[in-house]
């Protein structure tokens, strides 16, 4: 019999295109040991899906000793049709399209498993342990803006998955309707004009066209360009590194003032490596907000309409738990599945 004081433990997978993480959680001590693999993916899916079994039993045949196992979670690239569990064209995984990650965890490892998007996992430890949980609102929206821009939606305490389990998409909201193309077939989606990815490719059209003298410097210099070394050139005073975080902010901003009029929630986080760049994207995003959301320009957390929602009012914020959301969230899926509204108490260390 499993007496009150039991450990339960859960296993959090975070599979992403470069590593995938593998960690043994329990609510009581966190993160109790985790294991960052590489995604082998010149290999086919299945051995990805051996890997990551692999790291699971390891981390069971150490840690499950004298505990209950709650569940296993994983967080995977989208898009995801659920509850299939069947990925379709994911660009972040090349060659996976039609794979049925679900069935394939669970017949290797002969254990159910949960499966979200990496963007739902995102936002629900958001929730039970970051921003969500500190602000004490029910309802939030996160957008992840990494390789590409990830969107999770929690309403009421619920992930909010959509018919096919393709909710949250806000990634492919356009922005710039005659921008640059999209791996999704549009034109100017958020994801083009706002993740790391996007920030990259904008410096180099402007290397291309001969233009942004500093940024030509910066990359002889650094031999390529990454989101973090142009943010450094923008504060130490390059003007066109500086104008790109300025249109990834007003490309931000645009999006959320979107998202604001339609759901009119308290809080939507920003998360993803991007979000590190917070202090040069966010005074053209609020800006842009501000203009284009009456919703926003009504309920900020200063204004009189504000007064009575739940967390005071429109936060829109930089995520609390960094690179970490990802895994944590995969850890605490086994939590949510299994109690739902009550997964922030379930996390909380008795
Ligand atoms: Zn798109």
């Amino acid at each position: 019999m499993v007496s009150e004081n039991t450990q339960r433990l859960t296993i959090g997978v975070d599979l992403g295109g470069t590593n995938l993480r593998v960690a043994a959680y329990t609510a009581e001590t966190g993160v109790l040991e985790s294991m960052v693999l590489r995604t082998r993916l010149e290999e086919c899916p299945l051995t990805v899906v051996d890997d990551m079994c692999g790291a699971i039993q390891q981390l069971l045949d150490k840690h499950l000793d004298g505990r209950v196992l709650a569940g296993i979670g994983i967080g995977s690239p989208g898009p995801l049709e659920l509850p299939a569990g069947r990925l379709h064209h994911p660009p972040n995984l090349p060659g996976w399209d039609g794979f049925g990650l679900l069935d394939a965890m669970q017949e290797r490892l002969g254990r159910p498993v949960l499966l979200e998007s990496d963007a739902n996992v995102a936002v629900l430890a958001e929730y039970a342990l970051g921003l969500g949980k500190e602000l004490g609102v029910d309802s939030l929206c996160m957008l992840t803006l990494g390789t590409g821009v990830g969107n999770g939606i929690i309403l009421d305490g619920k992930l909010w998955h959509g018919a096919a389990g393709m909710g949250g998409e806000a990634g492919h909201m356009t922005v710039l309707p005659d921008g640059p193309e999209c791996g999704c077939g549009s034109h100017g989606c958020l994801e083009v004009c706002a993740s790391a990815t996007a920030v990259v490719k904008a410096a180099e059209r402007l290397l291309a066209d001969g233009k942004a003298p500093g940024l030509a410097r910066l990359k002889e210099e650094k031999t390529r360009f990454t989101a973090q070394n142009l943010a450094e050139a923008a504060r130490a005073g390059d003007p066109d590194a500086q104008q790109i975080y300025e249109e990834t902010g007003r490309a931000l901003g645009l999006c959320l003032a979107g998202l604001v009029n339609i759901l009119n929630l308290p809080l939507y986080v920003v998360g993803g490596g991007v979000a590190n760049s917070w202090d040069l994207l966010s005074p053209s995003l609020f800006k842009e907000l501000e203009s284009r959301s009456y919703v926003y320009a009504l309920t900020a957390p200063d204004r009189a309409a504000s007064h009575g929602m739940p967390g005071g009012g429109t936060r829109v914020l930089p995520a609390r738990l960094g690179a970490e959301a990802g895994l944590l969230g995969a850890c605490i899926l086994p939590f949510y599945s299994t109690e739902r509204e009550d997964v922030r108490a379930a996390v909380t260390a008795r």
